[in-house]
């Protein structure tokens, strides 16, 4: 938390993530790996916001079954 000098600037800090994070269209996230922390934080190329391991996962998993029931849609629509 070495970088945030106020509780108060650490929740700005958080409420402006997610705000990037809920207005991006698609999330690219790429590990961060200047942060030498064991525990990973991605960050996405879009819209800058800052995740995760899990939520990173979790919305890749998601990306992966929602594109699968766009698929099967398709199919059964015909
Ligand atoms: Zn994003």
């Amino acid at each position: 938390m070495g970088k945030y000098k106020t509780p108060d600037q650490l929740r700005e800090s958080i409420k402006q993530n997610r705000s990037r994070l809920e207005n991006c269209s698609k999330h690219v996230f790429i590990k961060n790996e200047d942060i030498h922390t064991y525990i990973p934080r991605y960050t996405c190329q879009n819209c800058g916001g800052s995740v995760g391991q899990a939520e990173k996962d979790y919305y890749e998993i998601g990306l992966k079954h929602g594109s699968k029931e766009a698929i099967l849609r398709q199919v059964y629509s015909k």
